[in-house]
């Protein structure tokens, strides 16, 4: 756990939010500002920067993969989503603690703004 990191304060109970799954490697739970009706954060237990670093740990980021799936599935998105990890400054990323963003319940275009 790293105290500055604000996801790791979520997985710690910390900061409040509303949880979707957890799993004892992941938590998935609705992103703030949601940007389609389904929008859930999945993170890895373990903390690691970005999906680079998530790579370097094959079993959590399978467990990050298993957990959009089981999200998915929660969400009733049998129409179809997406799963994103937006990593660095041209990714738009603005969190460092790994997280896929699990999208749907609308037809979404041809890309994420
Ligand atoms: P990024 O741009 O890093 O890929 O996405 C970060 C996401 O985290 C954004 O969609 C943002 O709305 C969400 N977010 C930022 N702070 C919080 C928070 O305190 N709680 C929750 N649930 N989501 C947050
Ligand atoms: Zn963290």
């Amino acid at each position: 756990m790293e105290n500055s990191c604000l996801f790791c304060r979520i997985v710690a109970g910390e900061i409040p939010a509303t949880v979707v799954h957890r799993t004892a490697t992941t938590v998935a739970f609705r992103d703030i500002d949601p940007k389609a009706p389904t929008h859930v954060l999945v993170i890895p237990v373990a903390h690691h920067a970005n999906v680079i670093e998530l790579a370097t740990d094959p079993a959590a980021a399978a467990d990050v993969l298993a957990t959009a799936a089981t999200v998915a599935e929660i969400e009733g998105l049998d129409q179809g989503f997406r799963v994103i990890f937006n990593t660095g400054a041209h990714g738009g990323q603005e969190v460092f603690h790994v997280h896929a963003h699990v999208v749907g319940g609308a037809p979404l275009g041809p890309m994420l703004a």
